[in-house]
């Protein structure tokens, strides 16, 4: 009996890698998504506390291949982001950057949000079930990618349970703890930040009317992302629910992390202030260690590297998902075309239509993301001096405003047809 050949083999199924299945199976190549962990587990409320902001050129990307209609009624949108500058104890610069919607809109974006925030649960659940009725796709979890043979025509995948499976293409989607790329031989810089980012759900007393604030305090950003509340228990309403991402030096985070919930509630109030009322966490603390990677080469024969695997950055700007969603909609569209025209989608030349497509976006938020840490995270006064009055100069320059706003949302470079909301 002739084995089947999978057009793509994508291992991992996170964020990336079931985004990736998923727009490779609707636009109809025959795919195979093959995940250690069981799918279903992915979903669930105890495993990833984290929310993420989708930019705007995502969502129209997800709305492309078929999630936002079930992800809209819990994504909040961002109409605003304002920035500051912060001291040890938690009091805000006078000097702050504020970026309004409004101020991206041209024609056809016109006043539309920068971006929404979604929590990762919801987000694994609607990627899940459209995979699920997605008949070009083959879901193979739980079960893993012990080794992998790549040959001038083909891949062989051997898997954990014993299986054996053939594809034209691999894409590893393994994050950034995966073992193909170095398998392969493509190296990466990579280094630690030396910080832990303790992530909760905080419940406040006003609404935070779309607002995302983001803190620079002397261990690293304090970010404060609007949460839809969709399940309100305590009678207050929507608005009243925001995503924290409070990153720390690792030795002071560790230290956080073991306090009772009074103290702790204590450390977190005082760093949160009092904008928006009487605030409190609810819900788990989670952690994230935090690095950067970015791989030598995102290509090598027959085999691609997408999303965290490929390059996974600081949370700081919350662009890392962004950046691999941005990959998926190019990779897509390269094995689409190879794929009309008759081509071998896993052929050099069509991967390297792909590395040299992402390249430049990616180094770019890579090398933005390292700097603003580097600049933001400390207390060294000349330097704190300097970022402040740059941060109240952009405020000052409106198409200055505009072009970060745009780069956020990321309508800047040669977008692929998926992220301009069309089918490749
Ligand atoms: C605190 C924090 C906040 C963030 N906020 C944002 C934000 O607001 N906006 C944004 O754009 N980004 C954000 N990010 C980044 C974003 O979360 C990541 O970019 C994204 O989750 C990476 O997903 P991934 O699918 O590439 O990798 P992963 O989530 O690491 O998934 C890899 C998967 O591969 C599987 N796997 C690995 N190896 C194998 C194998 N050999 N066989 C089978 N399965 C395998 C694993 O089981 C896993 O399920 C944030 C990150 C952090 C840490």
């Amino acid at each position: 009996m002739t084995q089947k050949r999978f057009d793509l083999a994508v291992v991992g199924a996170g964020l990336n890698g079931s985004l990736l299945a998923l727009a490779a199976g609707e636009a109809g190549l025959d795919t195979a998504l093959i995940d250690r962990v069981p799918l279903a587990s992915l979903t669930e409320a105890g495993f990833d506390g984290r929310t993420t902001a989708i930019a705007y050129t995502s969502q129209r990307l997800f709305k492309a291949v078929g999630v936002w209609d079930e992800l809209a009624p819990r994504a909040e949108p961002i109409l605003d982001i304002r920035i500051s500058d912060a001291g040890h104890d938690g009091r805000a610069s006078p000097l702050f950057l504020h970026f309004d919607h409004r101020e991206a809109a041209e024609d056809e974006d016109a006043a539309a949000p920068m971006g929404w925030i979604v929590e990762n649960r919801f987000l694994r659940a609607a990627l899940l079930r459209r995979l699920q009725a997605c008949a070009n796709v083959e879901l193979v979890a739980p079960d893993e990618a012990l080794d992998t043979a790549r040959s001038p025509d083909k891949v062989e995948i051997t898997l954990k349970s014993g299986r054996r499976l053939a594809a034209r293409l691999v894409a590893s989607a393994e994050g950034r703890f995966g073992t193909m790329r170095e398998d392969a031989g493509i190296g990466a810089r990579a280094w630690s930040y030396g910080q832990i980012a303790i992530v909760l759900v905080a419940r406040h007393d006003r609404p935070h009317r779309g607002v995302a604030q983001e803190k620079f305090l002397p261990g690293g950003p304090f970010a404060i992302l609007p949460m839809q509340d969709s399940e309100p228990t305590d009678g207050k309403g929507a608005e009243h629910r925001s995503s924290i991402v409070w990153t720390e030096r690792a030795s002071i985070a560790r230290r956080l992390l073991e306090l009772d919930a009074p103290r702790f509630q204590a450390e977190f109030a005082r760093r949160f202030g009092d904008f928006l009322g009487h605030v409190e966490p609810v819900g788990p603390r989670w952690w994230f260690p935090l690095g950067l990677v970015h791989a030598e080469r995102y290509i090598d024969e027959r085999m691609v590297l997408v999303g965290d695997a490929a390059h996974g950055i600081h949370p700081i700007a919350g662009q890392g998902y962004n950046l691999g969603v941005r990959d998926i909609a190019a990779l897509v569209e390269v094995l689409i075309d190879a794929k009309r025209l008759g081509l071998d989608i896993g052929a050099a030349d069509t991967l390297e239509r792909y590395a040299r497509w992402r390249r430049a976006d990616n180094l770019t938020m890579v090398a933005a993301t390292d700097l603003l840490n580097r600049l933001f995270s400390n207390d060294i006064k000349p330097l704190r001096l300097v970022r402040d009055v740059g941060l109240a100069a952009v405020n000052r320059v409106p198409p200055l405003r505009k072009f970060f706003v745009r780069h956020a949302m990321g309508l800047v470079g040669d977008l692929p047809k998926l992220i301009r909301g069309e089918r490749p």
